[in-house]
């Protein structure tokens, strides 16, 4: 029977923000399973590119991945925090965050984290909140880690490793609003053809 005590289930939002995590994790003697559920990105080629850098770092790490198909570009066109959420980012980490605390607790896992404690880019102390939230209701442990200080080291090992680095944080709005979107709607173009 597996040790489940030693092992975490670890939300990832992406190949490049898993590195870090990961490797801070091992010290810690905590063993990964990364869990890959994230309806917040888009468009759909993006998704399963970022899921397939997910799998490629899995391999490399000798980390176990489970994923969910779930994809949702509608709850951000539609704006479906508005009236419920003070931002958009405050309604995609509580999505998330409450999916990982129920996966991780319908898997026989005690505890959970995410990636999105590395990211210099997110709100962290909302991404926090969400996930103590989520624990609280679901009935299992969020590990909290300021995973940060990391976040220059784990994009340098996602390079070293060959992983994909994408130039905006996931949703169909961010993408329109990136600096680097006629780039990235190129790429889609050339990869998909
Ligand atoms: S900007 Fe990022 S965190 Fe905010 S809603 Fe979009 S995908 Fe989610």
């Amino acid at each position: 029977m597996d040790n489940l005590e030693t092992k975490i289930f670890l939300h990832a939002c992406c190949g490049p923000c898993a590195e870090w995590p990961v490797s801070e994790l091992r010290n810690e003697k905590l063993e990964p399973v990364i869990y890959y559920y994230n309806p917040n990105i888009h468009p759909h080629f993006e998704w399963e590119r970022r899921l397939e850098n997910v799998k490629k770092l899995g391999e490399i790490k000798g980390v176990g991945v489970l994923f969910e198909k779930d994809y949702r570009e509608e709850k951000w066109t539609g704006q479906a925090w508005l009236g419920r959420y003070e931002t958009r980012c405050h309604m995609c980490y509580d999505m998330r965050m409450q999916k990982v605390a129920e996966e991780a607790k319908a898997r026989g896992f005690s505890i959970f984290t995410t990636t999105l404690l590395v990211s210099i880019y997110q709100n962290h102390e909302a991404v926090r909140e969400a996930a103590l939230r989520a624990a609280d209701r679901v009935g299992v442990q969020f590990l909290y880690r300021d995973f940060r200080d990391g976040y220059r080291k784990g994009q340098q090992m996602a390079r070293e490793d060959g992983l994909y680095r994408q130039k905006y944080c996931g949703c169909i709005l961010s993408l329109e609003e990136s600096d680097f979107r006629d780039k990235i709607y190129a790429g889609f173009e050339g990869s998909n053809g």
